[in-house]
């Protein structure tokens, strides 16, 4: 049995593809946009998160650290990231964390790896709960960074009668969609044109978007975040409209930028690379939601 690296579960949602989903969020992404809201995801293991906010500033994890990553002194305490070798023991001791718990620790580690059968058993019960109204949608990172251990646990989803959805920026090589192409009910595509985009990352998503509407258009909505000097360009828009129309893809949905990432990349240690963004306004999405609908598309903002 394959393993999977997550770093989250939502168990309750109503944005990520279609009705009522638990959403699995897996680790490992090929790309690095800056408007990324999980950089913690970025790498296959997660990186030491330290939330400030839920730190006492105890000191206990000063000593304990081998390589001195931690100091604190006055009430602040600074951790020298690069110097990490991922022990945990800092972790284990801190008073603030549980070693299970990231998201509501001081101190931790955002994954974990977990054997298909295993995660699919803790999936059940939920899944059971919404067979009849949504199903599971796997998102991350990107879940076709690991695509072959997915493939099995849609493979156990599709047996039972569970609707699935992969989101995904497809751009990975074509190999990754055909191994999850016989599970997938539904494809949730990252399309959002931006002047950091490489030429080979949209020549391959293109490709890929091809194989997947030769598969069944219908299967496919197009996600574009809407990022203020990245991606809110009326050639961005006119490219999407384009690319949709070639391949019979009739949806859209409209995502505003997510403003609280910022606090995942403090805890990584990172410059936030968007700093002093200014959030599209209402009038603005709903402008941008008319240049789709008058083009034909079923346009939808998810808020
Ligand atoms: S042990 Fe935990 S609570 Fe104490 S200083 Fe370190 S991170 Fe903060
Ligand atoms: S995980 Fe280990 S090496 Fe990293 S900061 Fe904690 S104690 Fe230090």
């Amino acid at each position: 049995m394959k393993i999977l690296k997550y770093f989250d579960i939502s168990w309750f949602s109503s944005v990520d593809g279609p009705g009522t989903r638990v959403v699995l969020y897996l680790l490992g992404c090929n790309l690095r946009c800056p408007w990324c809201h999980s950089p913690h995801s970025w790498e296959s293991s997660s990186p030491l998160l330290y939330f400030e906010s839920r730190c006492t500033k105890c000191g206990e994890c000063v000593d304990i650290c081998p390589n001195g990553v931690h100091e604190v002194s006055n009430g602040v305490h600074l951790v020298n990231h690069s110097q990490c070798n991922h022990c945990g023991a800092c972790i284990e001791i801190c008073p603030s964390s549980d070693i299970n718990k990231w998201n509501t620790s001081a101190l931790g580690f955002a994954g974990k790896d977990i054997e298909v059968s295993e995660l699919y058993q803790l999936l059940k019960p939920q899944l059971d709960l919404l067979k009849h109204i949504g199903g599971l949608t796997v998102s991350g990172g990107d879940p076709l960074v690991q695509s072959k251990a997915l493939a099995e646990l849609l493979k156990i989803c599709t047996a039972d009668g569970i609707h699935t959805t992969v989101e995904t920026s497809a751009t990975l090589n074509k190999k990754h969609i055909e191994e999850l192409l016989p599970y997938v009910n539904h494809w949730l595509i990252g399309l959002r044109p931006s002047r950091t985009d490489k030429v080979e990352d949209w020549k391959q998503l293109l490709s890929n978007i091809q194989l997947l509407a030769a598969h069944n258009p219908n299967q496919i909505t197009i996600r574009t975040p809407i990022i203020p000097g990245y991606t809110d360009t009326q050639i961005g828009y006119d490219m999407i409209i384009e690319v949709m129309r070639a391949n019979g893809i009739k949806s859209i949905e409209i995502l505003p930028y997510n403003p609280y990432s910022e606090n995942y990349y403090k805890a990584m240690g990172l410059k936030y690379p968007l700093e002093g963004i200014q959030l599209p306004s209402n009038e603005e999405l709903i402008g941008i939601k008319g240049v789709f609908t008058s083009a034909g598309i079923n346009a939808k903002i998810i808020a």
